[in-house]
């Protein structure tokens, strides 16, 4: 997400980042750029013009300041004023101890399905009970697929009948409950392919009856300021109290998402980033904008590491890491999501990585199938592969016995570099290889 509009501004505070000294002109033409940059990535007018006056205003006469020379003020300035655009602090849903009942509402195909089985996957691991309703009545296949979803994330569902009235699927909610205590029922509405009043009607009947704590809208990130046009329309029958941005994987540019609190009034509380289930991520303004900015997001890293639970992945001692804890290691890292995004967020990564970078995720299945096809005693000795246990090895993993060779030198360094790094007195053998 927002890599068109990062490379550029990133080009831009580069070259103003290394003035010690800016004159009026030159401040005056990056933030030309600046807005021309921001308009590219389909940035609201209003917005990128008011985004570029008050950098503006705060750079005019900046001299050095501290430690930081009149360039680097001036990047400063634009980083925060992004975190202040993007919505400044993070926000989030409210969630009382019991009795929540959210609304998902938007257009067809905005993600709204997706997005609440997303949701119930991520407050079912904080702990919350949470129930599905599938009354998206409208799409056809809509309720079997939030079924489907609910299996996946192990959550019941209560699917509303056809021709139910708001008033029956009441009933049937409040049955559900007095058997199966839940503190978080999460309903995914009727959408349209466009707005339209019987849809609005349909909504506003079933919110009068369920009374959600929270309607949450969700928009496609990819159809930019349309889906602002859309967040005002539903706000103003609906009552939104956030929105939920879907498909900024998909999003080069980010319009939608940097306009989205200046035009709407509404916080971005999540923003999806794949197709999967574990792809919804709470959207913090400060991590977006150190994003954009190459900056990296080291925070937003650990979180991704602690939900992989990367604490299986302690080593007792690197002498120990055999090859069992290695494969452990690599099933560990694929689950935290593609490792090309991952790397991203490694401050200055994103600049370093070549156009279209992509990590060789077939390396790691096939490290993969290579450990797989060895006995456990092999795998915890790995001394004892000979000749002719490669050769067995190579056969049923479909690979050469060069490949297993390469396999088991590169395990051997690794090992080496772990131990190394515990002589420098780092972590010892905690963590990742050498980490
Ligand atoms: P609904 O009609 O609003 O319920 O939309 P769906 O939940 O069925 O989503 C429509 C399509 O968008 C599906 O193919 C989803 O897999 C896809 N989708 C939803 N959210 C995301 C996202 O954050 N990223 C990507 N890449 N695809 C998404």
């Amino acid at each position: 997400m927002f890599e068109a509009l990062g490379n550029k501004l990133q080009d831009i505070l580069d070259r103003v980042g290394r003035e010690s000294k800016l004159t009026g002109e030159q401040v005056k033409a990056a933030m030309r750029e600046i807005r021309m940059a921001l308009l590219e990535a389909d940035v609201n007018y209003g917005v990128a013009k008011d985004f570029v006056a008050r950098v503006s205003e705060k750079a005019v006469g900046q001299e050095v300041t501290g430690s930081l020379t009149a360039g680097q003020t001036v990047v400063k300035l634009v980083h925060d004023e992004l975190i202040e655009t993007l919505g400044g602090q993070a926000a989030q849903p409210t969630l009382k101890t019991d009795g929540n009942v959210w609304f998902m509402v938007g257009l067809q195909g905005a993600g709204k399905t997706t997005s609440a089985g997303k949701l119930a996957a991520f407050y079912k691991g904080k702990g919350r009970r949470v129930l599905l309703v599938a009354a998206d009545t409208q799409r056809p296949a809509a309720r079997d697929q939030l079924e489907v979803l609910s299996k996946q994330v192990g959550v019941p569902v209560l699917k509303v009948q056809d021709g139910e009235t708001p008033q029956g699927t009441r009933r049937r909610l409040d049955e559900y409950l007095k058997t199966d205590y839940r503190d978080l029922v999460i309903v995914d509405t009727a959408g349209r392919l466009q707005i339209d009043e019987a849809l609005m009607d349909q909504l506003a009947a079933l919110q009068a009856e369920l009374v959600p704590t929270e309607t949450l809208l969700v928009v496609d990130a990819m159809t930019g300021q349309e889906a602002l046009n859309v967040a005002r329309t539903f706000d103003e029958r609906v009552h939104l109290s956030g929105l939920i941005m879907t498909k900024m994987d998909g999003d080069a540019r980010g319009g939608a998402a940097l306009s989205a609190r200046s035009v709407t009034g509404k916080p971005i509380y999540f923003a999806g980033t794949s197709e999967k289930l574990n792809g919804l991520e709470p959207f913090y303004p400060d991590r977006v904008a150190g994003r954009i900015l190459g900056m990296g997001d080291v925070l937003g890293l650990i979180e991704r590491a602690q939900q992989a639970d990367l604490k299986a992945m302690e080593v007792k001692k690197p002498g120990d890491f055999d090859l069992e804890d290695l494969l452990t290691q690599l099933r560990q890292i694929r689950k935290m999501g593609p490792l090309g995004d991952l790397l991203k967020l490694i401050p200055g990564m994103s600049r370093a990585l070549p156009e279209g970078f992509n990590v060789d995720e077939g390396q790691i299945q096939r490290i993969d199938a290579m450990i797989s096809s060895m006995t456990v005693k092999e795998r915890h000795n790995p001394k004892i592969i000979d000749g002719r246990r490669r050769k067995r090895i190579a056969a049923g993993s479909g690979h050469t016995v060069q490949d297993i060779n390469r396999l088991l030198k590169m395990h051997e360094q690794m090992k080496d570099m772990m131990k190394m790094f515990q002589r420098l007195g780092g972590q010892g053998g905690k963590g990742l290889p050498g980490g």
